[in-house]
């Protein structure tokens, strides 16, 4: 059987350095940006630095809003909140946060009983049936009428289909990897809030430009308020803008937009019914897809596109005729993103977060993620006293896998669509802008060989684990056309999908309503852990 972590890094609380920490090489931070990414980073930063004498400043404009979206999560997150000894029970009320057990995608494939499929974060209790899910998916990819449904197989599935909650019973000593949902803008208020009391800096100015020192580096920022700011390190968190990254440095990009063609979004809430959902719900529209985030106040909805294929009016009638809203006069918001990375997210003195760095659409909310692999890592390279040109190196390169494995994985949702309404999913099916692992990934797929331990071993699939693979080939029906199936032979029917069905049933009896368990979120009784799990 192969063993694979669920995710490939793990960015959470680390057990503290075993020998004596570098001396660092800087003694004043600059953060400019005040959004999601530089309260995050300011937070990740003084974890380690306040306390060696750092000054960390954080910098943001009173006349440019944060983005004021990014409301879902991956379970890393937890890792951040858990290294600053944060709880569930302080932040989760105090942004109208819920559980999300993944993303069920709607309508994404037009295969017979493929038509939606759930994405879990794979947990401990699914070493129940996991080995079973691959070996039918296996099965079928070579022609055996077996069932190989993601949903029939994880633990989360069948909570997010129940309204139910990731946090188990206390007799029942199995915790559900989750992410979460959250209010963009209270979670800015509350991180600002925290590292004000961490002892971060926070001026409110606007920067209109940085002046180079002679070795190209950033040698201050100069404000329209007429301050010039100096610092040993500047980190750019300014968002889309990438005041310093692009705008000073000029950091070569790498734009995405040849595979992911998504350049807007509009954004509106609905309220919340009297069941909390526990999932995101990504819904496949006419030009793009709808995201429906469930939170304690209302739904965050937004229908994010590609302004090639349709107009901001064409996608919010459509969106509003999705969520019922035709006739309701709630304003809606219009964005506009674009998809691509900086070639080095660590150039020179500048560290680069967030939006600035880079972004790959929302469809599986890694945003969030990147801004916590980024700032963590480098303030590993930090503490290591590492600061070569080497160790900038090697770090982009690091990052930059990350963000390459990932835009793979979002890719391969559009890539294995099967809609033909319009030339927008058209386009994407028929799309051969693919990088060469993700078409060697696709080839062993169809050969029936098994993706498993290349995955595994990460020479095909970065970004994603195993099971996040086989839950997408498995869920968009990239199998053989039911026509052609064959019955299975004794060894592909092997597993009783009424014994797993049985299995998982009796496990989901033990999580509670989701609206329910919200409602008593209390301070952890055990030691946070961020566990490896293995299948
Ligand atoms: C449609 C959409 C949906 C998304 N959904 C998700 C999701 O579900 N999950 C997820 O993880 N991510 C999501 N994201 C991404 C997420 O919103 C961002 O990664 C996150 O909010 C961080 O943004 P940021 O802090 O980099 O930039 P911003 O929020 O744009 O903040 C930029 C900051 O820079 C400051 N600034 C700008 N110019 C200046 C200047 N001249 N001087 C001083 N300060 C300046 C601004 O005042 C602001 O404080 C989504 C993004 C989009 C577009």
């Amino acid at each position: 059987m192969t063993t694979a972590t669920v995710f490939n890094y793990s960015y959470g609380p680390r057990t503290g350095l075993s020998t004596q920490p570098a001396p660092l090489p800087m003694r004043r931070i600059v953060i400019v940006g005040g959004g999601t990414a530089g309260w995050m980073t300011a937070l990740i930063l003084a974890r380690s630095l306040i306390e060696r004498g750092v000054e960390i400043t954080l910098l943001e404009s009173p006349a440019v809003p944060t983005i004021g979206v990014g409301e879902g999560s991956t379970p890393w997150l937890r890792g951040f909140f858990d290294s600053l000894g944060i709880e569930e029970a302080e932040w989760m009320p105090a942004c109208h946060a819920t559980y999300k057990c993944g993303i069920t995608f709607e309508g994404w494939s037009t295969k017979p009983g493929f038509e939606r499929y759930f994405h879990p974060f794979a947990s401990m209790l699914d070493n129940l049936t996991m080995k079973q899910f691959v070996h039918n998916a296996d099965a079928r990819v070579n022609g055996a009428a077996v069932d190989a449904h993601p949903d029939r197989f994880f633990i989360a599935a069948r909570l997010a289909s129940g309204c139910r909650a990731p946090k188990a019973a206390e007799s029942f000593p199995f915790d559900i990897w989750h992410g979460y949902h959250f209010d963009a803008v209270l979670l800015g208020q509350f991180l600002h809030h925290k590292a004000l009391e961490r002892g971060v800096r926070y001026k409110s100015c606007h920067v209109s430009h940085a002046t180079l020192a002679t070795d190209g580096s950033i040698a201050a920022v100069c404000t329209r308020e007429g301050e010039t700011i100096a610092a040993d390190l500047f980190v750019d968190c300014s968002g889309f803008a990438g005041l310093l990254i692009d705008q000073a440095l000029h950091t070569p990009y790498v734009s995405f937009s040849g595979n992911l063609v998504n350049d807007a979004a509009v954004a509106l809430p609905t309220p919340i019914g009297a069941a909390i959902p526990s999932q995101t719900i990504s819904t496949a529209l006419r030009h793009g897809w709808a995201w429906q985030i469930p939170l304690t106040s209302r739904f965050g909805n937004g229908y994010v596109y590609s302004s090639q294929f349709c107009s901001a009016d064409e996608a919010e009638t459509e969106l509003r005729r999705h969520l019922g809203l035709l006739e309701a006069d709630v304003p809606a918001r219009h964005l506009k993103m674009k998809c691509g990375r900086v070639t080095r997210h660590w150039n020179r003195n500048c560290l680069a977060v967030g939006l600035a760095q880079g972004f790959i659409e929302p469809l599986e909310a890694t945003a969030l993620l990147f801004i916590q692999q980024t700032a963590t890592t480098f303030v590993e390279f930090l503490e290591r006293g590492d600061l070569s040109e080497q160790a900038h190196e090697r770090f982009n390169e690091r990052v930059n896998a990350h963000f390459e494995g990932t835009r793979d994985y979002i890719v391969t949702h559009y890539k294995t669509n099967t809609r033909t309404d319009t030339e927008y999913w058209r386009a994407n099916a028929t799309n051969m802008n693919l990088s060469d692992e993700l078409k060697a990934l696709y080839a062993l797929w169809m050969s029936g060989k098994g993706i498993a331990p290349p995955v595994a071993q990460q020479t095909l699939g970065k970004g994603y684990p195993v099971m996040s693979w086989y839950a997408i080939m498995c869920g968009m029906g990239i199998f053989p056309d039911i026509a052609d199936l064959r019955p299975p032979s004794t060894q592909e029917s092997r597993f009783r999908l009424a014994e797993i069905d049985n299995l998982l049933e009796r496990s989901s009896a033990n999580y509670p309503d989701h609206r329910e368990a919200l409602g008593r979120i209390a301070p952890r009784r055990t030691e946070p852990t961020l566990q490896v799990y293995f299948w």
